[in-house]
């Protein structure tokens, strides 16, 4: 299971802005469900997502990193589990991984040895549904949380 995170995990910062610290991060009120969900039925839960913030110098990896342990640290409470968090930490145009292009689904299928064509990905932008028909894998739109 690919969760993008900006939009599905957390509330999509505001365009061209980043969530530079956990103090801006919110979750959204049904992920926990839905994570804990995916736990039950024995998938990976993967987080990609692009964090294009840090090639701005408008936050360092540190900054993500903490971002990214308090947020499993918020859901695990809730009793949900991510299992490993992908991120493009690059600009556009400098890399493989920055979605839609597949590096971050690929270093994840090959760590993880997933079956891409029994994975699922929910992400809330056109980038993400992109990514998911280039990779062979089933996309669900979400919008704020909410599946559309
Ligand atoms: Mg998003
Ligand atoms: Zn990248």
């Amino acid at each position: 299971m690919f969760l993008d995170r900006d939009g599905v995990i957390n509330e999509k910062p505001a365009p061209h802005e980043y969530i530079r610290s956990f103090d801006e991060f919110r979750l959204l009120p049904n992920i926990a469900d839905w994570i804990r969900l995916f736990n039950a039925l024995g998938y990976a839960v993967i987080v990609i997502t692009n964090q294009r913030g840090v090639a701005r110098g408008l936050m360092t990896e540190a900054a993500l990193a903490s971002i990214h342990s308090r947020m499993l640290e918020e859901l695990g409470a809730k009793g949900a589990r991510i299992d490993d968090i992908f991120y493009c930490p690059h600009e556009e145009n400098s890399c493989e991984c920055r979605k839609p292009k597949p590096g971050l689904v690929y270093a994840a299928r090959d760590k993880w040895d997933i079956d891409l064509a029994h994975s699922l990905l929910l992400g809330d932008s056109d980038s993400d549904g992109q990514l998911a028909a280039a990779c062979g894998v089933r996309f669900l739109r979400v919008l704020d949380g909410r599946l559309v």
